[in-house]
C-alpha cells in the first residue's frame, strides 16, 4: 500500500530502525522509509509491507518530500559521526518548524550541540532515548525524548501510541526536558542497567560458590525471587539464561561461555559524567570496572597463584538460609544503585537547567526498557509523595526496607570475604550506605593532610571561616 504523504519518516533501517518503522505503521501511521543502502528499504517493504502503509524512497530528496509538514524525520543510524553525516545530508532539505529526531544512543553533549546548531535553522532537534532493544522497538519501547516543548506537542501523541504501556496502562514516554535531557536520562538508564546486571551476577556467583547450588537450582531461586519485590525483566531473563543447556556439550550454558563481558560505552559515559558532576555513582562504576577486569585475561592468568582462603561447604539448611540473605543483599544494593542513578539525573538536571521530573522518569522506565521492574512503581510513588526528595534513601519506605535488610547484607559480605568471592557491587553499595549514615567521616583527616602538604586550608566545626595551621612549627 502506498500514499502520498507520510506522518513520519525513518532513515537507518538496521534492526532498530526497521522495527521502529514497523511499530509506527502497525499503529496506523504512514511511514516513509530511507536507508543509505537502498536494498534494505526494499527488503523491509517486501517482507513487512502488509503490516501498514509505507512509502519506500531512495534519495534524500524523495524521502524529505514524502513527509507531511511539519516533517518528522527519525534517524536510527550508528551514533557519532554517522549521525552528523545524516543530519548534514537532510537538514538543508528541511524547512522551519520541521523536526529531526535522533533515536540512536547519542552522547547528550552531542545532542546539545546538534540541537543548538539546528535551532539556528528553526529546525527542532529531538534527541531521544529508546530502550528495549530490537523487540522493544517493534512491540513498544520506553522512550525518553528531549527537545523543545513545541516538538513534543506534535510528536508526543505518536510516541505515546507506539511506546510500551506500564501495568496501569500509562504510556512509557514523557517529555524529559530540553535539548540533551532525553539522551542524558537514557545514558543513566544504561548505567543503572550495568549496575543491576553486576549485582545479579554477584548474587549468582555467591549462590554457586558459597552456597554450592547448580545453575539450574539458581535459576529456580531467581524464578522465586521474580515473584516478589525483585520482580523485573533482568531477573526473569537471568533465570532463562541459567537454565539454558548448551546443545553441543550438554553443559550449562554459563559454563561454556567465556567470562569476559563486553561493553559499548553508555555505562562508561554515566561514570565519566558523574565524575564531572561530583556525583558518587560507585555501584555503576564498579559494574563498569568489573566488565573491564573480566576482559583483562592476561592479568587474570598471571594472578592464578595468588593465595585465597580455604572454602567451607555449607549444609543444605545453611545454603537455604544463605540464599535468603543474598536476596536481602541484592535488594538493598539495588536500592542504592537506583539512589545513585537518580542522584545523577537530578544533578544533570540542575547543571543544565532541564527541570527533569524524577517521578516521571521512574514512571517511563516501568515498561518496555531493560531495567523495567515492579520496583520502579515504588520509586515513582516516593517522588510523587515528595518531588524534592534529597535521596531515595530518605524516602521512609526505602529507608525502612534497607534498614531491615542490613544485617543480612553484612552477613553476605562477611561470607563473601571469608570465602574469597569478589562482590564489588554489593560492597560499594554497603560502603555508600554506611558513609551516608555516618556521624563523622574521615574526610576531616583528609582536610588536615591537604592543609599540611598544600596549605589548602580547612573549615572548623566550631567557627566560621577558613583556617590554615603552621604545620611543624612546634617540632
Ligand atoms: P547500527 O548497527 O548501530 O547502525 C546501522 C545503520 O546505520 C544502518 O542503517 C546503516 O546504513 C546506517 N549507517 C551507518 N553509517 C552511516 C552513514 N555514515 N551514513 C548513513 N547511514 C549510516 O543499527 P542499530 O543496532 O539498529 O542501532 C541504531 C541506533 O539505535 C544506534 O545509534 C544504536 O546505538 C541505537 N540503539 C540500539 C539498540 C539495540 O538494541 N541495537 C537499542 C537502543 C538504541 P547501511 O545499511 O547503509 O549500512
Amino acid at each position: 500500500m502506498s500514499s502520498t504523504s507520510a506522518q513520519i519518516g525513518v532513515t537507518g533501517l538496521a534492526v532498530m530502525g526497521r522495527n521502529l518503522a514497523r511499530n509506527f505503521a502497525r499503529n496506523g501511521y504512514t511511514v516513509a522509509l530511507h536507508n543509505r543502502t537502498a536494498a534494505k528499504t526494499q527488503a523491509l517493504v517486501e517482507e513487512f509491507g502488509h503490516e501498514g502503509e509505507f512509502i519506500a524512497t531512495e534519495t534524500a530528496k524523495e524521502f524529505v518530500a514524502a513527509l507531511e509538514r511539519p516533517r518528522r524525520l527519525v534517524i536510527m543510524v550508528k551514533a557519532g559521526e554517522p549521525t552528523d553525516a545524516v543530519i548534514k545530508e537532510f537538514a538543508p532539505l528541511m524547512e522551519p518548524g520541521d523536526m529531526i529526531i535522533d533515536g540512536g544512543n547519542a552522547h547528550f553533549a552531542d545532542t546539545r550541540r546538534r540541537e543548538r546548531e539546528l535551532r539556528e535553522q528553526d529546525i527542532h532537534f529531538v534527541g531521544t532515548g529508546v530502550s528495549g532493544g530490537e523487540e522493544g522497538a517493534l512491540l513498544g519501547p520506553s522512550i525518553m525524548p528531549g527537545g523543545s516543548q513545541e516538538s513534543y506537542a506534535s510528536l508526543g501523541p505518536m510516541l505515546e501510541k507506539i511506546s510500551a504501556k506500564a501495568k496501569d496502562g500509562s504510556p512509557c514516554v514523557t517529555h524529559v526536558g530540553p535539548d540533551g535531557a532525553g539522551h542524558f536520562v537514557k545514558m543513566v538508564h544504561n548505567g543503572i542497567e550495568y549496575a543491576d546486571m553486576q549485582l545479579i551476577a554477584e548474587a549468582y556467583q555467591l549462590l554457586r560458590d558459597v552456597a554450592g547450588y547448580s545453575p539450574a537450582q539458581i535459576a529456580d531461586i531467581f524464578r522465586t525471587w521474580n515473584t516478589g519485590r525483585l520482580d523485573s525483566y533482568l531477573i526473569e531473563i537471568t533465570a532463562e539464561v541459567l537454565k539454558h543447556v548448551d546443545a553441543a556439550t550438554g553443559k550449562p550454558f554459563v559454563d561454556v561461555v567465556q567470562d569476559r563481558a563486553e561493553q559499548k560505552g553508555t555505562g562508561r559515559w554515566t561514570v565519566q559524567i558523574a565524575l564531572d558532576l561530583g556525583v558518587p555513582v560507585s555501584g555503576i562504576a564498579e559494574a563498569v570496572f568489573a566488565r573491564s577486569l573480566s576482559g583483562h585475561t592476561e592479568l587474570r592468568a598471571a594472578s592464578k597463584e595468588l593465595a585465597g582462603p580455604t572454602a567451607r561447604a555449607l549444609s543444605e539448611a545453611e545454603a537455604g538460609a544463605f540464599a535468603d540473605q543474598v536476596e536481602q543483599a541484592l535488594y538493598a544494593s539495588k536500592i542504592v544503585s537506583y539512589t545513585q542513578g537518580f542522584h545523577e539525573v537530578a544533578a544533570g538536571s540542575e547543571e543544565y537547567g532541564w527541570d527533569i521530573d524524577l517521578g516521571s522518569v521512574a514512571a517511563i522506565w516501568r515498561g518496555g526498557c531493560i531495567i523495567r521492574a515492579a520496583f520502579l512503581d515504588r520509586i515513582r510513588a516516593a517522588y510523587d509523595t515528595r518531588a524534592d526528595l534529597p535521596s531515595l534513601l530518605s524516602d521512609k519506605t526505602f529507608a525502612q526496607e534497607i534498614g531491615a535488610a542490613q544485617d543480612d547484607w553484612r552477613a553476605v559480605l562477611v561470607a563473601a570475604t571469608q570465602q574469597g568471592v569478589p562482590t564489588p557491587g554489593f560492597s560499594a553499595a554497603l560502603a555508600y550506605y554506611d558513609a551516608l549514615r555516618a556521624d563523622r567521616l574521615p574526610a576531616a583527616l583528609t582536610q588536615g593532610q591537604r592543609d599540611f602538604f598544600g596549605a589548602h586550608t580547612y573549615r572548623r566545626t566550631d567557627r566560621e571561616g577558613s583556617f590554615h595551621t603552621l604545620w611543624g612549627a612546634d617540632r
